[in-house]
């Protein structure tokens, strides 16, 4: 064991990325430090998690701690304003039916109860640090590394390697200048919790609701308590012009949607009104002599289909195998780094193919309504599980939907083919 100036791995952020990763590490008896800047529990968006993410919850040992602090969720459904009609994917009938259902939970408990679960397993676990600066030395050479605490002392630290887990802060990235933005999904999001909010019931009950707008989408995420996570993402026309404090405008955005506004009437806010902005991003390089970047401080998607926490343990667990090989052999922990961004960047890439189309009227169509020859809709489904690492039982299903898209999508442009419901005039 190593002494926390000088530990074997310092991680950036005390989130589920830096949280898995240091458990990970200190599970395996490495020096590990985690310094976060605030004090949990803290509020942080992100509440809807996936099946694939217990597996994970299971390895940390911390699956029933979850359940216990989660709502059951064993699916999604989408709901259309344009149509008023809405499709259950329950997780049930994905391809991969090890886990058929995730949970949702208020992030500030999940995140508390992963960061002291890190710290329990060995993780010298520090909040209301900040890191302010780091330096790279050469090969061999450990990094040194200034944080300050609340106090407003620095702290130093020489860790031989460094996990940035830092989220959208992206201190690495941002740093460095390898950050690029999505120009395709340049979207913001606007959110806030509510008591009173319609539940879906029977066999609905507990699943996470997309509500597809005209020029967005809002989720309706059922928490523990009686409350309601509602928010609006939408791109730059969705707020042009738009007056007024971050509360009046995301109320006049709900009032906009009638399939919102009908679930929402008589609710109440019982949050502050929070905002994010300048959305999707990766970074051009991930990983480098004695770091790599994890979690949203590699990149970030779109959050349609909830796989932020997920991608996140994910990266983690990976990021934490990379450093532990890194420790006794660089040149395979490069590697094992590389391939870490490699895998990420892939799975990000398999989500944004759906996300970034799901405004064409042709792709709703689709989706509202999906077929599953060929096991289309499972194969779907399988994705919105969280299956997103090559499941080899997915290219069939998932190269089908495409080629039934672009078929369809080049008929529909020739007027010829089925009618499209979702491209038809709103009904008034
Ligand atoms: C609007 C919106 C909705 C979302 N909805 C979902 C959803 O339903 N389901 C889902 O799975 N995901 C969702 N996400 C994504 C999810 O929030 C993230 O993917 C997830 O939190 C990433 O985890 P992380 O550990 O990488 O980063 P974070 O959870 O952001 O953790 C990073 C931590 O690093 C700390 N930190 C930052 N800089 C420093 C520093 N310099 N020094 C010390 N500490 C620092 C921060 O305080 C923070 O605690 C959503 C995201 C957005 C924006």
């Amino acid at each position: 064991m190593s002494d926390i100036s000088s530990p074997d791995v310092l991680v950036i952020g005390g989130g589920p990325a830096g949280s898995t990763a240091a458990a990970q590490l200190a599970m395996q008896g490495r020096g590990v430090v985690m310094v976060e800047k605030e004090a949990h529990p803290r509020f942080h968006i992100g509440e809807s998690l996936l099946p694939r993410n217990l597996d994970i919850l299971e390895r940390l040992g911390v699956l029933e701690e979850v359940r216990a602090i989660g709502v059951h969720k064993p699916g999604a459904e989408f709901v259309s304003d344009r149509t008023g009609r809405s499709c259950a994917f329950p997780f049930a009938n994905a391809l991969d039916k090890t886990r058929t259902h995730a949970w949702q939970v208020k992030r500030a408990e999940l995140d508390a109860l992963l960061f002291a679960n890190a710290r329990r397993r060995g993780a010298t676990a520090l909040e209301n640090t900040r890191v302010t600066d780091i330096r790279f030395g050469g090969a061999g050479e450990r990094a040194v590394v200034q944080a300050q605490d609340a106090s407003g002392a620095t702290l130093e630290f020489s860790p031989r390697y460094v996990l940035d887990a830092s989220g959208r802060d992206t201190f690495l990235a941002g740093r460095m200048r390898v950050k690029d933005m999505n120009k395709y999904n340049n979207t913001a999001a606007i959110y806030g919790h509510f008591s009173g909010v319609e539940r879906r019931e029977g066999e609905l009950d507990g699943y996470i609701s997309i509500h597809l707008a005209e020029d967005g989408w809002f989720w309706l995420i059922p928490l523990p308590g009686g409350v309601m996570s509602i928010g609006f993402v939408g791109n730059q026309s969705a707020w042009k012009g738009r007056k007024g404090t971050p509360q009046e405008m995301f109320l006049t955005r709900i009032a906009s949607s009638p399939t919102v506004k009908a679930r929402v009437a008589g609710a109440e806010l019982v949050s502050d009104v929070f905002s994010t902005g300048n959305y999707s991003y990766r970074a051009r390089q991930g990983c480098g002599e004695g770091f790599l970047m994890i979690g949203d401080a590699y990149g970030f998607v779109d959050p349609m289909f909830s796989t932020g926490v997920m991608m996140a343990m994910t990266a983690g667990e990976l990021g934490a195998k990379a450093a532990h090989v890194w420790l006794d052999d660089p040149v395979r922990g490069q590697r094992m780094a590389e391939r870490t961004n490699r895998e990420l960047a892939r799975a990000m890439d398999r989500i944004s193919w759906l996300i970034y189309r799901i405004n064409d009227p042709v792709m709703r169509s689709l989706f509202m309504a999906p077929s599953n020859r060929l096991w289309m809709r499972d194969g779907i489904i399988n994705m919105l599980a969280g299956n997103l690492r090559g499941d080899v039982r997915a290219v069939v299903p998932i190269l089908s939907f495409k080629t039934v898209f672009y078929v369809a999508s080049a008929l529909h442009r020739m007027g010829l083919g089925p009618k499209m419901p979702e491209a038809l005039p709103t009904a008034a």
